[in-house]
């Protein structure tokens, strides 16, 4: 966090980390990883659509083979990877890009997380989820509600959807800046 918010860094809160973007609180982020995570099978390539500050990302390292991360905002992916760097994770790599293309080149993924809530699930982060893999998405339902949605791919042509807890996320946003 920066530095003035040092104080409220432990809080079960969400906070500002620049550019109108908030990093999620953390019972939230523990909420959607316990939902990628399908018992008894390990979280092998993991996708995070939403960068941010990198905390996720950093939790995620630690629970999953190898993860990949993209954002959208330059100097939010620019400070991320700055921030990370001391900690030397060698199973994380930071992508600067429009997660909602998502990464063919590093597909298919065991688990995709989504940090930022869209009006659907893009098409391409479903074409590059593994079967038996999951994703985990905080969607619109409409202007005011958001609903975390958890998809796992049964086939190739057949995906179960559940819709859990009202959630609160900034928007997916299309194209870099
Ligand atoms: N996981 C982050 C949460 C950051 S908030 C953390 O631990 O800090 C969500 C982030 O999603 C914002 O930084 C926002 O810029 C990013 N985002 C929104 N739409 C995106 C897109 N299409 N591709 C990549 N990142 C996106």
């Amino acid at each position: 966090m920066d530095a003035g918010l040092h104080a409220q860094a432990y809080e079960d809160t969400a906070l500002p980390i620049g550019h109108e973007q908030t990093i999620s609180k953390p019972s939230v982020v523990a909420r959607m990883i316990e939902l990628l995570h399908k018992p008894k099978h390990p979280l092998g390539k993991v996708l995070e659509i939403g960068t941010g500050c990198g905390y996720q990302a950093a939790v995620l390292s630690l629970l999953a083979d190898e993860v990949y991360s993209i954002e959208r905002i330059r100097p939010l992916h620019d400070m991320a990877r700055a921030k990370l760097r001391p900690f030397r994770i060698n199973n994380l790599r930071l992508i600067y890009g429009d997660g909602i293309l998502g990464l063919p080149q590093a597909a298919p993924f065991d688990g995709i997380i989504l940090a930022a809530a869209g009006l659907g699930i893009p098409d391409a982060l479903l074409d590059q989820l593994a079967i038996g893999g999951r994703l985990v998405a905080p969607v619109a339902k409409n202007e005011k509600e958001q609903q975390l949605v958890m998809v796992e791919r049964m086939s190739s042509q057949r995906y179960q959807r559940t819709v859990l807890d009202g959630v609160f996320f900034v928007p997916l946003q299309s194209g870099v800046v």
